[in-house]
């Protein structure tokens, strides 16, 4: 079902993807070598709690932690391990999501570890551009593909993989929402896009091939080539015009030039 939101609903949003956009902010100054995913994760939880605000994704279809950390060639739904240790050269990806009064916000964003390659770090940026390229098309009046092809159209001359498999989503009380909102473009215009509707807009992005294969935790995705993968993510407003970044805080929205 897809749901428009009150003007009382998109101001909790608004303050559930604040909460997210610190917890994010606060929780990427742990990246470092010699951290394990599982200390990621617990500081994660940690920071979400003391917000008053509880992870959406713990127990989430059994999801065992608050947060999803993917390292290197891992694409999304990596589960935090005790034994799995960052270090330097690594990229991690950390997606994690908030309910606050009932409400849900939901972002991603790819870390370097240390001192990262060249490669890794422009497929970083590169990931991380697409989704703002991709939002720029996020307008009501619009349809769901508008943004998929932004990105599409954004990403394909770099020669990178785009990941199909996954999908961003529509969010609200509930984390998984439609409309389905693809990185890619497809065939049908999809959903025309509604002032006051929230999405989850997750360009996941590979180095190599698109493909992407499962890992036997039954939660991983993997790049099939075993290429690294960048994912950035953030719930987004639909407005007239351009939409508003709820998960983004007031300084980030400033350096990326968007509401
Ligand atoms: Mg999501």
């Amino acid at each position: 079902m897809v749901t428009i939101k009150s003007d009382k609903e998109i101001q909790l949003m608004r303050e559930a993807g604040q909460i997210l956009a610190q917890v994010h902010a606060e929780l990427a100054q742990y990246v470092r070598p010699g951290i394990s995913t599982y200390e990621l994760d617990a500081v994660c939880e940690k920071l979400i709690r003391s917000r008053g605000s509880l992870p959406s994704f713990k127990g989430y279809d059994g999801f065992p932690a608050s947060a999803c950390i993917s390292v290197n060639e891992e694409v999304v739904h990596g589960i935090p391990d005790k034994k799995r240790i960052l270090c330097e050269g690594d990229i991690v990806s950390i997606d994690t999501g908030v309910i606050w009064k009932g409400w849900q916000s939901d972002a991603a964003r790819t870390h370097a570890v240390g001192n990262i390659s060249g490669e890794k770090q422009d497929l970083i940026d590169r990931t991380r551009e697409s989704f703002f390229v991709g939002i720029r098309a996020a307008e009501a009046g619009r349809h769901v593909n508008d943004i998929g092809r932004a990105i599409e159209e954004f990403i394909r001359p770099f020669g990178y993989g785009i990941v199909e498999a996954l999908v961003g989503h529509g969010i609200g009380q509930e984390m998984h929402e439609e409309p389905e909102v693809p990185n890619f473009s497809c065939a049908r215009r999809g959903m025309k896009l509604r002032k006051n509707m929230t999405i989850a807009v997750e360009p996941m992005i590979n180095i190599g091939t698109w493909d992407v294969v499962e890992r036997e935790n039954g939660w991983t995705y993997a790049s099939a080539d075993g290429t690294p993968s960048a994912h950035y993510e953030n719930t987004i407003l639909i407005r007239e015009g351009e939409p508003e970044v709820l998960s983004l805080l007031p300084e980030e929205k400033k350096l990326y030039g968007v509401l």
